[in-house]
C-alpha cells in the first residue's frame, strides 16, 4: 500500500480481533500449561507474543484505532468477573489480585475438564468448580456466566486492561482499551438467589469501573471502548435507566476519558433514543445486521457524537462490496465531517477466522468471495482512505472488490437451476406426513412390536483414540481407503453386537465414520466449502472450523445409506438411521448472505429429504434427524422469534415428510428448555423426540405436559457430560418423575445425548444399568 500523504484521515477501527493465533498458538500454549508441560511464565510469554503480533498486523493493514484488552486467555466475560472481583466463594479467593490458578478454576474447575457434546453444546463438569457457560448472544462463542450473590461487593482485582494498555504503549501503539460495559455484564450474570436483581448491584460496581478508567487515563488512554451489546436486546425501563445512570456517572467521574459505546449484533430498535442520548463521545452501531438504522441514527445523533459505522460484517466471512458501501457512506461522511466518523466492522472480529491467505486448498473462485479478519482490515482501510479523499489511490482495490462481487453473483458454482426449480415446486403436501400422529403411531407400533419403554441411544458411541488416529491417518493418506473402511466396519460391527448383547431395543451404528455432525454432511453436499485453518473460538481453548455454505445446496448421491445398510445387515433389531437436520447445519455454518437464511434452510431440507427417502427405500424404518441447534438459532429480539420458528419448523417438516406412515421419524435436541418454543416442537410433528432432561430432574418436561404433547418422547435419563456411571435406581427415579408428566405409552428411555465424548468404560456400565432400569419399570407397569 502506498503511503498516506494527505492530512485528512478517517479513523478505522477493528473493535477486537481473534485471540487464538493464526496457527492456534494460544490453544497449544494453554493445553501445554494445563498438562504441566510449560510454566506460567512461558504461557504468559506466548500470550504477549500473540498480542504483539495482533497489534502489528493491524497497524500494517492501516488500522488507526487499535484495541487493547480484547485479548483473553480464556474468555472476556470471565476477565470482567475477575477484574471486578465477582468471584464466588468456592474458589477460595480472599482478595488481592486474582491468581491464574483461580482464573482457570473458574474457567474449567480445579481438576475437572470441560466437556463438549458436539460443537456448540458445551458443559463444564465441575461438580462445584467451574462457572457455568452459555452462548454469547446469538453467536457460537460461549462465555463464563458471572455469578452474583446477595450483598455482592466489587473491587478492582485485576489490572489486565491497564497492563495490556501499557504493554501496547511500550511497543509504540496508542490503543483504545476495550471493556465489557457494566450493564451488559450484570445482565449476563446470574445468581443462585432468584430474588436478586443483578441491576441492583450497579452502584457497587460503577466505582470499580471508574477506578479502571481513571488508571487508564492516567497511563495516557484517550479513548476507551465500552461494549454494551445489551442495547440490541429487548430491554425494560429499568435497564434503560441503568444505562443512563451508568454513563452519566462515568461522564462526571472521568470526563478526561472519551467513551466509544459499542453496540452490536443488531439494530438498536426501541433502545435507539436511549443510546443516542447517552453522554458519551462516540457510539458504534452495527450496520450489517442493523442496516436499516443508518439514516435514523445519523439524523438523531447529537452534533458532538462521533459515530462508528460497523459496515464490514464481523460475523461472517463474505468479502464486502466496497463501491456499494462507499456510495452509502460518502454522503454521510460529507454531512457529518471526517472527525465525527469512524469505520469499523459490525462487531469484534472474534467470530471470524484470521487469515484467508492461509487457505491454499480452497476453490479459487470461492476464495475470491471471502474475507477473514485480516482481509476485513484491508477492506476497512481501503474504505477509510477512499472516504478521506484518496479514492484514486485505492481505485484498483475498489475495482477488484466490484469485480469479485459481480463474479460471485453470476457464478455457476453458486446457482444451480435444478435447485431453483425444485424450490419453486415445493407444495404444502410435501410438508405434511400422510396421516396424523395417532394413525402413524398405530401402524408403527404394530410393525416394530417394541416393549413398553423402549430403550435406545442418541447415535454416537465413543470416538476413541483409535478412531481418531485412523481418521487422521486416512486424511493424511497413510491409511488406504479400503483399510480405513475395514476399520470402521469392525468398529461398527463391534458396537452393534454389543448393543444386542446388553439388550437395547433400538440400535444405532455408532457414527464412527463422522468427524462432526455438520461437517460430515457438508462435505457430501454441493454448495459447501471447508477451510484448513479457519478456526474460530467456541469456548476457552476449543475452536471450531465452521463449513462455508456458499451456493445452492444439492445432494449428488446418498450420504449415509451404505453405513445404515451395513449396520442393519448385522442385526434383526431396528437400526435407527442418523442424520443432521437442516436448521442445525445452517446454524453451525457460515451462511451465504445473498439469499435469506430461510431459503438456504429450505435447500438443505430438500437435500436431507432425498436422503430420508433413500434410507426408507433401502428399508430403514426409523430415521433420526438431529436438530441440536434449533433453539439456539432463536433471534435476539422476541418479535423476530415467530418468523424464525416458522421457517425452522417448515425446514424440519420438509425434510421429514417424504416417507410413509410406517417410517418412524425421530429427532433429538440437546437441551430441554422448551417453554418458549413448545408450539414449534409440536408443529415439527416428529414421531419421537429425545431431549436432555437428566440434570433438570425432569422438571423441564412440564412444558410438554402443559402443552399436552401428543407424540413420543425420550427424556434423557443420564448426564452424558459426566464420566460418572449412573445407578439403576437413579434412572428409575428420574423415570418415575417422567411418568408423573407423560403417559407410559409416550415414553422412550435414552441418555441425554450422543456418547462420542465418553469412554467405553463409562458407556458400557451406564447403558447396562439403563436397560436394567427399563426392565424393572416394565415389570412394575
Ligand atoms: N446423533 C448425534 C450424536 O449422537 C447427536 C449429537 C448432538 O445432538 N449434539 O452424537
Ligand atoms: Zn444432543
Amino acid at each position: 500500500m502506498s503511503n498516506v500523504s494527505t492530512s485528512v484521515r478517517l479513523a478505522v477501527a477493528t473493535l477486537g480481533t481473534p485471540r487464538i493465533g493464526p496457527r492456534r498458538e494460544l490453544k497449544t500454549a494453554l493445553e501445554s500449561f494445563w498438562a504441566g508441560k510449560i510454566d506460567e511464565t512461558a504461557l504468559l510469554a506466548t500470550a504477549a507474543e500473540l498480542r504483539a503480533a495482533n497489534w502489528a498486523r493491524q497497524k500494517a493493514r492501516g488500522i488507526s484505532v487499535i484495541p487493547s484488552n480484547d485479548f483473553s486467555l480464556y474468555d472476556h466475560v470471565l476477565d470482567t468477573s475477575v477484574m471486578v472481583g465477582a468471584i464466588p466463594e468456592i474458589y477460595g479467593w480472599t482478595g488481592g489480585s486474582v491468581p491464574l490458578a483461580t482464573y482457570f478454576a473458574m474457567a474449567r474447575g480445579s481438576e475437572g475438564e470441560g466437556e463438549a457434546c458436539a460443537h456448540g453444546h458445551v458443559h463444564h463438569h465441575h461438580g462445584v468448580s467451574a462457572q457455568e457457560m452459555t452462548k454469547w448472544f446469538d453467536t457460537n462463542y460461549h462465555y463464563m456466566v458471572p455469578e452474583f450473590k446477595k450483598g455482592q461487593t466489587f473491587a478492582v482485582s485485576s489490572t489486565k486492561p491497564i497492563d495490556e494498555y501499557k504493554e501496547a504503549k511500550a511497543l509504540g501503539y496508542q490503543t483504545r482499551p476495550v471493556l465489557l460495559g457494566p450493564v451488559t455484564f450484570l445482565k449476563l450474570g446470574k445468581s443462585k438467589d432468584a430474588s436478586l436483581d443483578a441491576l441492583s448491584l450497579l452502584d457497587g460496581l460503577l466505582p470499580v469501573y471508574i477506578e479502571v478508567l481513571k488508571r487508564l487515563a492516567a497511563e495516557g488512554a484517550e479513548w476507551v471502548q465500552i461494549d454494551e451489546p445489551c442495547l440490541v436486546l429487548d430491554l425494560d425501563d429499568a435497564a434503560r435507566q441503568a444505562l443512563r445512570h451508568t454513563y452519566d456517572v462515568f461522564a462526571k467521574a472521568v470526563p478526561q476519558i472519551k467513551i466509544m459505546l459499542a453496540t452490536y449484533f443488531g439494530d438498536l430498535g426501541d433502545n435507539r433514543d436511549t443510546a443516542v442520548s447517552l453522554p458519551v463521545a462516540g457510539l458504534h452501531i452495527d450496520l450489517v445486521r442493523g442496516a436499516d438504522q443508518f439514516a435514523v441514527v445519523v439524523a438523531k445523533a447529537p452534533k458532538n457524537l462521533t459515530l462508528s459505522l460497523g459496515v464490514i460484517d464481523g460475523r461472517n466471512i463474505w468479502r464486502a462490496n466496497l463501491p456499494t458501501l462507499l456510495n452509502k457512506l460518502e454522503p454521510v461522511v460529507t454531512a457529518l465531517g471526517h472527525e465525527r466518523v469512524q469505520i469499523a466492522p459490525s462487531c469484534s472480529m472474534l467470530h471470524v477466522p484470521i487469515d484467508l491467505d492461509a487457505e491454499t486448498a480452497l476453490d479459487t473462485d470461492v476464495k475470491e468471495w471471502l474475507a477473514f479478519s485480516l482481509q476485513k482490515m484491508d477492506e476497512l482501510s481501503v474504505l477509510g482512505r477512499a472516504l478521506a479523499g484518496q479514492r484514486d489511490e485505492v481505485a484498483d482495490r475498489i475495482a477488484a472488490s466490484k469485480t469479485a462481487a459481480a463474479k460471485r453473483k453470476e457464478s455457476s458454482k453458486i446457482h444451480n437451476r435444478a435447485v431453483t426449480e425444485r424450490m419453486s415446486g415445493i407444495t404444502d403436501q410435501m410438508r405434511r406426513r400422510h396421516s396424523p400422529f395417532d394413525v402413524r403411531a398405530g401402524v408403527q407400533h404394530k410393525q416394530f412390536g417394541l416393549p413398553l419403554f423402549p430403550t435406545t441411544t442418541i447415535g454416537s458411541f465413543p470416538q476413541t483414540a483409535d478412531v481418531r488416529k485412523a481418521r487422521a491417518a486416512h486424511a493424511k493418506g497413510t491409511l488406504k481407503d479400503a483399510d480405513y473402511d475395514q476399520f470402521l466396519k469392525e468398529e461398527t460391527a463391534r458396537a452393534v453386537r454389543w448393543q444386542e448383547e446388553i439388550g437395547l431395543d433400538v440400535l444405532v451404528h455408532g457414527e464412527f465414520e463422522r468427524n462432526d455432525m455438520v461437517q460430515y454432511f457438508g462435505e457430501q453436499l454441493s454448495g459447501f466449502a471447508f477451510t484448513k485453518h479457519g478456526w474460530v473460538q467456541s469456548y476457552g481453548s476449543r475452536y471450531v472450523r465452521p463449513p462455508i455454505l456458499f451456493g445452492d445446496v444439492s445432494r449428488p448421491k446418498p450420504m449415509t445409506v451404505d453405513w445404515w445398510r451395513y449396520a442393519q445387515s448385522l442385526t434383526k433389531r431396528p437400526m435407527k438411521a442418523m442424520l443432521t437436520g437442516p436448521v442445525t447445519i445452517l446454524n453451525w455454518s457460515f451462511v451465504r448472505d445473498d439469499i435469506p437464511r430461510s431459503e438456504a434452510c429450505r435447500q438443505i431440507a430438500l437435500a436431507i429429504r432425498d436422503e430420508v427417502v433413500d434410507l426408507e427405500k433401502e428399508g430403514a424404518r426409523m430415521i433420526q434427524i438431529d436438530e441440536a441447534a434449533l433453539r439456539e438459532g432463536l433471534p435476539l429480539r422476541r418479535s423476530q422469534w415467530q418468523h424464525y420458528l416458522d421457517w425452522a419448523v417448515e425446514g424440519f417438516r420438509l425434510c421429514s415428510s417424504g416417507v410413509a406412515d410406517e417410517t418412524q421419524i425421530h429427532t433429538h435436541m440437546c437441551y430441554s428448555e422448551f417453554n418458549d418454543i413448545i408450539d414449534a416442537i409440536g408443529a415439527m410433528d416428529a414421531d419421537v423426540i429425545s431431549i436432555e432432561t437428566s440434570r433438570s430432574k425432569m422438571e423441564l418436561l412440564d412444558a410438554f405436559k402443559t402443552y399436552h404433547y401428543p407424540n413420543e418422547i425420550g427424556p434423557g435419563v443420564y448426564d452424558i457430560h459426566s464420566p460418572r456411571v449412573p445407578e439403576v435406581g437413579e434412572m428409575k427415579h428420574l423415570l418415575v418423575l417422567a411418568r408423573q408428566r407423560l403417559s407410559d405409552a409416550q415414553l422412550w428411555i435414552n441418555p441425554d445425548c450422543g456418547l462420542k465424548t465418553r469412554k467405553w468404560d463409562e458407556v458400557r456400565p451406564a447403558l447396562v444399568n439403563m436397560v436394567a432400569a427399563a426392565r424393572e419399570l416394565r415389570a412394575q407397569a
